[in-house]
């Protein structure tokens, strides 16, 4: 008896990362890449992506959601293995996020296909606004294939122009009270792999190209808005006033030790203070307040010092607090066994970092899927100096040829696990 053949075997990297060039020239401007969900040049990319897949034998389309998917179906009662990620970015964005995993997938289908590659059904999705660059809302057309979309709020959301998300998806033929349909597309699917850059400096520092991550960490968000009283800059002394903008600025620094003393994030990345005039006391000031840590419960204490902290700094300050919960998402881990599988398809391609305790920091359309319980698995790829979300994120080629090869390698894995699970 031959051997099965091996997707591995059949992948070129180097094709990948002449595709990833590509797009991004035909969907970039001087300052970056702008796939931004639900516009043009996100369409002209999932244009090209078409394109690339339209001499193989797939089957090509869209569910409710707007993701695309691309099926190469395997012989009856074969598993269902799913590649991708996400082809949309921030504005000003890299060629790498997101691209890579929906890039590498499309070679995987290539290999697939001229090897006659019979494993599994193999599924590639491009996964609908990932980013949530334009409406505030991430991961949505993977949170809708998994339960998690609340179509009523996420329908109201306006972009800065004040279009809503319900009319832009409505422009492409799509209602977004219908978009929790599209989880026929992952009820059957024995596993999920996502190939990712890192988007952080861990794996450099460790001299590692790849990583498997173990899970994705605890997120909390909540608006903190103080309220004191407004008052002449010239003519209020210091020990009258009750500035809520120094109460703001105070938590922004404490903050950051609660979060050293635990060994997790915190993040205050937006700050509105009122009247907001150069010669006035703030009688407001509002703040959102980013907690991170890759335990529930560690993150949980964080939550709750952070607030006795902010607690104390009012009463200190003289004005009033209200804290307003905004969003929040646990933490969840991938499928352990995968992860392992990934970490050995890893290792057999580069310098990993196996004694690096890998947690990805930031989410993820995998995410989405383990938390419905799929099996899933990402590999991280190195990116250089850490930095993503921007024009100067990048990876060395080398280490996309390595993770392709992995990613490659691990299908192979979750096929095989799944061919024997069913037969068991
Ligand atoms: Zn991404």
């Amino acid at each position: 008896m031959t051997p099965p053949e091996r997707l591995v075997d059949h992948v070129d990297g180097w094709r990948v990362v002449r595709d990833l060039r590509v797009l991004a020239r035909a969907t970039s401007s001087r300052s970056g890449a702008q796939r931004v969900a639900w516009t043009k040049p996100w369409s002209d990319a999932r244009d090209w992506l078409r394109e690339r897949l339209s001499g193989l034998p797939v089957a090509i389309d869209r569910d409710e959601a707007g993701n695309v998917w691309a099926e190469l179906t395997g012989p009856p009662g074969a598993p269902v293995v799913a590649v991708g990620s996400h082809l949309d970015s921030v504005p000003d964005g890299g060629w790498l996020d997101g691209a890579l995993g929906v890039v590498a997938g499309v070679e995987l289908l290539r290999a697939a296909c001229v090897s006659r590659w019979d494993g599994a059904t193999l599924r590639l999705v491009d996964w609908a606004d990932e980013e949530g660059a334009r409406f505030g809302h991430s991961l949505l057309g993977s949170s809708a294939a998994t339960g998690l979309l609340d179509a009523t709020a996420a329908a109201r959301l306006r972009d800065r122009d004040g279009v809503t998300l319900a009319v832009a998806v409505r422009k492409l033929g799509l209602d977004v009270t219908t978009m929790h349909r599209s989880a026929a597309r992952v009820a059957d699917l024995d596993a999920f792999l996502e190939l990712h850059i890192e988007q952080g400096p861990v794996l450099e520092r460790a001299g590692a190209a790849l990583a498997a991550p173990a899970g994705s960490v605890a997120i909390s968000r909540r608006r903190f808005v103080f309220s004191g009283a407004a008052g002449h800059a010239g003519t209020t002394p210091l020990e009258a006033r009750r500035d809520a903008g120094a109460a703001a600025a105070r938590l922004l620094l404490a903050v950051r030790e609660v979060a050293r003393d635990h060994g997790g994030l915190a993040t205050c990345g937006t700050l509105a203070l009122s009247p907001g005039v150069a010669t006035a006391v703030a009688a407001g000031a509002a703040l959102m307040l980013d907690e991170r840590h890759a335990l529930d419960e560690r993150l949980a204490a964080m939550v709750e010092d952070s607030s006795a902290v902010a607690r104390e700094i009012a009463a200190d300050e003289g004005v009033e607090l209200v804290v307003e919960p905004v969003w929040s998402f646990p933490a969840v881990s991938f499928d352990a066994s995968l992860v392992a599988a990934a970490v050995r398809a890893a290792a057999a391609e580069a310098p990993v970092a196996a004694d690096v305790e890998l947690v990805s920091g930031a989410l993820h359309d995998a995410v989405a899927l383990a938390r419905a319980g799929v099996p899933v698995s990402m590999l991280f790829v190195r990116s250089r100096a850490g930095v993503s979300h921007s024009p100067a994120e990048d990876s060395h080629e080398l280490d996309i040829v390595a993770g392709t090869r992995a990613l490659a390698a691990l299908a192979d894995e979750a096929a095989r696990r799944a061919r024997f699970r069913s037969r068991a």
